[in-house]
């Protein structure tokens, strides 16, 4: 049974570049229902009591007829969990230690990663999710759709946006691009690197 997790900051703590409204309905009503949802869909099968990260690495062991409700709510309660903790007040800046020297040497600069995963977010069209990732220790920048994680690609997710209307739209409205722009400012880097072996 997944719970949905508490979040370490005040809703309107990331205040002004993410609005207390949008926090506090994506927290306990988005993500309570990818968590409803999977625990419905997870009910009276084998993988009821597994990690969430341990269905997603392998979501053809999932019952076919729930494979869809997992992939989609599973992963909605993974990826979610994980976006809470890579943003905090008083966070932003850019990346340090290994992944700043892994970031320059893949990419050129933070100003790159940032022109290529704002690019990712912006070109995944309808709803889902812009992807710093390490793969295999190599760094990349990806997009998924709906609620898919890099986790089920056999990727590890070190930073993830969210970038569904329902991230963004009563701030920014339409304006993806202004939202993905002020969510550097709430990134929190020390837990994004506490994420990178590579
Ligand atoms: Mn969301």
């Amino acid at each position: 049974m997944f719970v949905l997790p508490k979040l370490d900051y005040a809703y309107n703590a990331l205040e002004p570049h993410i609005d207390e409204l949008t926090m506090t309905i994506h927290h306990t009503k988005h993500h309570q229902a990818y968590i409803d949802n999977a625990n419905k869909a997870l009910a009276g099968t084998p993988m009821e009591s597994w990690a969430v990260e341990d269905i997603l690495k392998d979501l053809s062991k999932t019952p076919d007829d729930k494979r869809n409700a997992v992939r989609n709510n599973a992963g909605g309660h993974y990826n979610h969990s994980l976006f809470w903790q890579m943003m905090g007040p008083g966070k932003g800046g850019s990346p340090s230690g290994n992944l700043g020297d892994a970031i320059k040497e893949k990419f050129g600069g933070f100003d790159k990663v940032q022109e290529q995963f704002a690019n990712a977010g912006l070109t995944r069209f309808g709803s889902g999710w812009a992807w710093l990732v390490s793969n295999k220790g190599t760094l990349e920048i990806v997009s998924t759709a709906n609620q898919d994680t890099p986790l089920s690609e056999g990727k590890i997710p070190l930073l993830g946006c969210d970038v569904w209307e329902h991230a963004y739209y009563v701030r920014y409205f339409n304006k993806r691009a202004d939202y993905i722009k002020a969510w550097w400012n709430v990134v929190n880097w020390d837990f994004v690197q506490s994420r990178f072996k590579g």
